[in-house]
């Protein structure tokens, strides 16, 4: 596991939240959206869906789209746009929050910030120029401390 997490509590908490959130969307947590889910939550790895799908079986690729759709939508998921590729969100309380990942571009790690880090700021300052953002999260791309490690220990 590249980040220093207790991941098996990542992934239980992340579940939970989907399952309420779920519940209080009065929608299924179907089979195929639960399937994804946990596909993506295997790590705070970003994954294209070309990578889940194939964990799925290639059973039918409109599932898979549907199913990403859906937690994209429902805020339990982030795609990450200079990847194409998609990432768990653990900020499920706020689903309306601007994600702001820091993106690991050797092993495509992800960490989120807080919902609140950076963005109230910028968004300020975008307004000051009388700019509407209509984005969904913010992206920095860059090397992660596993990988730096790495790459100093080569
Ligand atoms: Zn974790
Ligand atoms: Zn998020
Ligand atoms: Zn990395």
């Amino acid at each position: 596991m590249s980040n220093i997490c207790d991941h098996n509590r990542c992934k239980k908490s992340a579940r939970k939240a989907a399952e309420h959130l779920c519940k209080e969307l009065g929608v299924r947590f179907t089979t195929h959206r639960r399937r994804v889910f946990e596909i993506i939550w295997q790590s705070h790895k970003a994954m294209s869906a070309a990578q889940i799908m194939q964990q799925m079986d290639n059973s039918q690729p409109p599932i898979t789209y549907r199913a990403l759709d859906f937690l994209k939508n429902a805020g339990l998921i982030h795609h990450v746009t200079s990847l194409n590729a998609y990432v768990g969100c653990l900020h499920t309380q706020n689903p309306n929050h601007i994600g702001q990942l820091l993106i690991c571009t050797s092993c495509y790690n992800i960490v989120e910030l807080e919902p609140k880090t950076a963005i109230e700021k910028l968004t300020f300052e975008a307004k000051q120029h009388g700019f509407r953002p209509n984005q969904t999260h913010i992206e920095m791309l860059g090397t992660c401390k596993d990988c730096l490690k790495n790459e100093r220990n080569a």
